[in-house]
């Protein structure tokens, strides 16, 4: 988990704004340590899956950004409980985007809807790298001076 930012959530109910308030609310919460070189990627996932909320779900439209280092967690839920899927005429566009550009996503039922959610690469890794030992930290070499 990151320990840089919470994670974050927020609701909308005006489906002919949610589309540009969704991506303003990602951009200003993204993890400034670990989710800038996914910023495309989430403001494309989060306008498809903001758009199909509103098309095909019920209002109000929730989104949760969850920063897990390497990734990111994005969670689109609106109060409709037909969960969508890739074969739905219209919707499946968008979730084949969302398909193609996140590591994994996919659909749960909620108390109050249904939720959709997807993991976006960060690009960064976690592999612990070792602490430079004591005696080879740091090492100053004489600066040469040109002769003459
Ligand atoms: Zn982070």
């Amino acid at each position: 988990m990151c320990d840089v930012v919470p994670d974050c959530d927020d609701s909308f109910s005006d489906v002919g704004r949610v589309h540009v308030q969704a991506r303003d609310f990602v951009q200003l919460h993204t993890c400034p340590e670990h989710g800038r070189m996914a910023m495309g990627a989430l403001l494309l996932l989060t306008g498809e899956l903001v758009d199909n909320a509103a098309q095909h779900g019920q209002p109000p439209i929730t989104v949760r950004l969850s920063c897990l280092v390497t990734e990111l967690l994005l969670t689109v839920g609106d109060a409709g409980d037909a969960l969508p899927t890739l074969l739905e005429s219209t919707a499946g566009l968008g979730l084949r985007i969302v398909a193609q550009n996140s590591r994994d996503w996919g659909t749960t039922p909620s108390a109050r809807g249904k939720e959709v959610w997807c993991r976006i690469p960060t690009g960064m890794v976690t592999a612990t790298v070792p602490a430079p030992r004591a005696d080879t930290a740091l090492r100053v070499f004489p600066r040469v001076r040109p002769s003459g």
